[in-house]
């Protein structure tokens, strides 16, 4: 099963992301996790992508086609996308490769939020630093048993620099001109449903298997 989740940075791809992750037994891979991870590990691509995503931009269509490639070839069983695909250049790139494997995109969530929202949240998460955990928390509504630690792991918690205020208005910016396109595509192909993220977990979760049945 292949699920894409759209929504603005800050709409909740990652909490809803993990959620179905768990309903449907498939993993879930967030491109920009995963570009977090390498530039924490300080390598070639790392450096490569930070030039884009500390000023708040995309990295190159070229350069995350061809880390999904191999991502889609280890996960056969199918997986969670979260902010991916992010441009129709990308979108068209995916259903090639899947079409070639004879899969297809089964769903796409879109989440519903105002900016405002955003930025708020945005201001307020906080993320584990342990990449294998990524635990997403929230000082507001969903905040750490202990100051800045991570309930699950124990490691520390940090404040991703693209969520605060200045480079979050230019990916919300960005994420406004090219949201619609994307959002349109998936509609017109009968595939997306609109979806808000409830700060209830199980609500949001019984919302989730009503749209995949
Ligand atoms: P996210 O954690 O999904 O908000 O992504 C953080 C940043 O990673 C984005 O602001 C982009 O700079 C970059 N990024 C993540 N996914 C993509 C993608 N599919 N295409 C281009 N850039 C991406």
């Amino acid at each position: 099963m292949f699920i894409i989740i759209l929504g603005a940075p800050g709409s909740g791809k990652g909490t809803v992301s993990k959620l179905l992750s768990e309903m449907v037994d498939v993993k879930h891979i967030s491109t920009g996790d995963m570009f977090r991870q390498e530039i924490s590990k300080d390598n070639r691509t790392g450096r490569l992508v930070n030039r884009y995503i500390s000023k708040g931009l995309l990295v190159p269509d070229e350069i995350v086609n061809n880390i999904i490639v191999e991502i889609i070839n280890n996960n056969e069983k199918g997986l969670i996308l979260d902010g991916y695909p992010r441009t129709i250049n990308q979108a068209k790139f995916l259903e090639k490769v899947l079409h070639e494997k004879h899969r297809q995109i089964d769903k796409v969530f879109n989440l519903d939020i105002n900016d405002q929202e955003i930025i708020y949240r945005t201001e307020k998460r906080r993320i584990c630093s342990n990449t294998e955990c990524g635990e997403i928390y929230n000082l507001e509504f969903k905040k750490p048993l202990e100051f800045n630690t991570c309930d699950k792991c124990g490691e520390a918690l940090f404040h991703r620099d693209d969520d605060k205020k200045r480079i979050i208005q230019n990916r919300l910016e960005l994420y406004h001109k090219r949201s619609k396109e994307i959002v349109s595509y998936y509609e017109n192909k009968g595939l997306l449903t609109n979806i808000k993220l409830n700060l209830n977990e199980n609500i949001t979760k019984k919302e989730l298997k009503k749209y995949l049945k």
